[in-house]
């Protein structure tokens, strides 16, 4: 729609430059790293340092595509989707990670009206984003709610609820600050990302957290 163009093209200029420097970079570490790989398996014998530079380099990648995803800001295709069924398969995605940090998500769907116009790769980038936060912020396991409710006539409420580690005031006001992490091996950007594509979907989002009370997180979206 109209409106969501106009908010696209408000990108920053940061982010663009940002996203643009990751692109530039993805391919020299794909190349190094393709080499490193090949020089490891010529050397006969262990040697330690090659793990630490493999290791060093995923990091680097991960920090890449995660700003890669800010080059692509534009709601490309939106489409006609149900949200419940695009939550289930985002779930579905994260199931065993759940299961492996004890965590347990619950969901709560019930909405009348299930269908938004989307990005459908976008939103579940959002929605990954806020169950991997979820999941790590409980690192001795928990539950997670998942709701999705109607708010007003024409917008959903999905709100995330964990009973995790929660957030300072420090963190919170922190919060979407590129890069700002309070994890070992955080990027500091998922938060940031999602905010932007939440926002070019017309929607909003609001945090409410206390440390050791867990955190929520409410998307709201326009219906259709
Ligand atoms: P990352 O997960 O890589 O650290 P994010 O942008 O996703 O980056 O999150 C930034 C910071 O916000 C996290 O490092 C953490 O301190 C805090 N945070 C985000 N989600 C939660 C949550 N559900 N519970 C507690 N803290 C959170
Ligand atoms: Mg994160």
């Amino acid at each position: 729609s109209q409106e969501m163009m106009q908010n696209t093209e408000k990108l920053s200029i940061a982010g663009q430059l940002a996203a643009g420097i990751a692109h530039e970079i993805r391919n020299p570490i794909t190349a190094i790293k393709g080499f490193i790989q090949l020089m490891n398996s010529d050397i006969d014998g262990y040697n330690e340092y090659f793990d630490i530079i493999i290791s060093e380099i995923k990091r680097i990648e991960l920090i890449l595509s995660e700003l890669l995803i800010l080059a692509k800001p534009q709601v490309k295709k939106l489409e006609r989707k149900d949200i419940n069924v695009l939550m289930d398969q985002v779930i579905t995605l994260l199931d065993s990670q759940a299961i492996l940090n004890n965590v347990e998500i619950i969901t709560e769907f019930d909405t009348e009206d299930t269908y938004i116009q989307c990005d459908e790769n976008q939103l579940k980038q959002v929605f990954i984003n806020y169950i991997k936060n979820a999941i790590e912020a409980m690192p001795k396991g928990g539950k997670l709610l998942i709701q999705i409710k109607q708010r007003d006539e024409d917008k959903l409420n999905i709100c995330f609820k964990d009973e995790g580690v929660g957030m300072t005031i420090e963190t919170l006001s922190k919060l979407g600050q590129p890069f700002y992490t309070t994890k070992e091996n955080g990027t500091g950007l998922g938060f940031m990302i999602s905010k932007k594509i939440i926002e070019n979907h017309l929607g909003e989002v609001h945090i409410m957290s206390e440390p050791n009370q867990g955190t929520t997180i409410d998307v709201i979206l326009p219906l259709e």
